[in-house]
């Protein structure tokens, strides 16, 4: 289960407390900023006050300037963090497209992702041959 205290200000995972730089409400969820790593900004976004799962996104300080970073992988295994370079069309959104960590995740995949991200060293930028590695998705996007 994925939910906030409100009173706390602090994202819930599993009953587990975790840091929360920044939340906001929006619509009947939320959105929940982690500072995962120095220089890297984990957002939560929930559809609903309470779920089983959230939407993580992965992006270089500050996430408004909605620069992704991915985690790159060596032989399939989290390797490091890179940040993802414009596309050649200009557009931040498209470059980060299959590449950036923004996938659904349950309680348990969020505290994986916040302490894999906390751990691994930023290389840079991604580069173009430079394999990914994504978290396994929860199941029920809807429930
Ligand atoms: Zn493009």
């Amino acid at each position: 289960m994925i939910s906030w205290d409100g009173r706390t200000r602090k994202v819930v995972l599993d009953g587990q407390p975790v840091d929360t730089a920044r939340i906001v409400q929006s619509g009947d969820g939320w959105i929940a900023t982690i500072a995962a790593a120095r220089g890297v900004d984990l957002t939560l976004t929930a559809s609903q006050p309470a779920g089983e799962g959230v939407f993580v996104d992965l992006w270089r300080r500050p996430a408004e300037d909605e620069v992704g970073v991915a985690v790159v992988a060596d032989r399939g295994k989290p390797a490091g963090l890179a940040v993802i370079p414009v596309c050649e069309c200009g557009e931040q959104g498209c470059a980060n497209a299959g590449r950036q960590i923004n996938d659904f995740v349950d309680a348990e995949g969020t505290l994986e992702l916040i302490d894999l991200v906390s751990r691994l060293p930023l290389l840079g930028q991604l580069q173009p041959n430079q394999e990914v590695w994504r978290p396994d998705p929860a199941h029920d996007e809807r429930p």
